[in-house]
């Protein structure tokens, strides 16, 4: 995807990606994080690997994500914890799918104090909801390299190939539409809330998600290069 060329200094903050599921927070958490030199923590992501990897919180989590629900604060504050005390971290990372209620959000925010981080930057995409649904059904993603396709209007140049390496285009067990419903009534119940929290702080941007991936990701490049 194109960047508009900014620079790729780190930012030294925390960036958040906040929305509903589909509103494009991976594909735009994962340029962000490529032309800024940060990590991209996607709790998604390290929450499936460890179902992969069939650990004892793997187990414990794969009911929950297979309903579409919310895994435990606990259990993902600790998971966040761990991975940002890694070295790589230090001049800041780039957050997907976390925090996801108003006591992760609390924890976080007493974790980069910790930390010596000054308050999170938080990007909300917003996009309409009926175009939630397909986007998580068109939503497809290679298994070798996470790159993230659509049948709908990102569709790969051969059907179930990743572009970039070849590798097998999956689908998410939880990208069902009955699970895709549950998922957006959680985030209505759950993670809405953010939006105001971190409204008072004022340390959240607006981002219209309505528009193409390249053109969203040309807003954020936008918004972090007036910081
Ligand atoms: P995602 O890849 O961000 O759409 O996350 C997939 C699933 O993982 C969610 O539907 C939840 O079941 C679980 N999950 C991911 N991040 C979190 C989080 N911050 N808090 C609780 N559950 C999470």
């Amino acid at each position: 995807m194109a960047s508009t060329g900014s620079n790729s200094t780190a930012l030294k903050r925390a960036l958040i990606f906040l929305g509903p599921p589909g509103a494009g927070k991976g594909t735009q958490a994962k340029v962000v994080a490529e032309v800024h030199k940060l990590p991209h923590l996607s709790t998604g992501d390290m929450l499936r690997d460890h179902v992969g990897r069939g650990t004892q919180l793997g187990l414990q989590a794969r009911p929950i994500m297979e309903r579409g629900e919310l895994v435990p604060d606990e259990i993902v504050l600790a998971m966040v914890e761990e991975r940002i005390a890694r070295a790589d971290c230090s001049a800041g990372f780039v957050l997907d799918g976390f925090p996801r209620t108003i006591p992760q959000a609390r924890g976080l925010d007493a974790l980069l104090v910790r930390r010596g981080f000054g308050s999170a930057l938080v990007l909300h995409i917003a996009v309409a909801y009926e175009d939630l649904v397909r986007r998580l059904t068109g939503r497809r993603t290679c298994k070798v390299c996470g790159e993230i396709y659509n049948v709908y209007n990102r569709a790969p140049r051969v059907d179930g190939k990743c572009d970039k390496d070849g590798g097998e285009l999956l689908q998410r067990a939880d990208d069902r539409e009955e699970v895709i419903r549950e998922r957006i009534a959680n985030y209505d119940r759950q993670t809405r809330p953010l939006i105001d929290y971190y409204r008072g702080q004022s340390t959240l941007v607006d981002i219209d998600g309505a528009a193409d991936a390249e053109s969203v990701n040309r807003a954020v490049l936008a918004v972090l290069a007036r910081l």
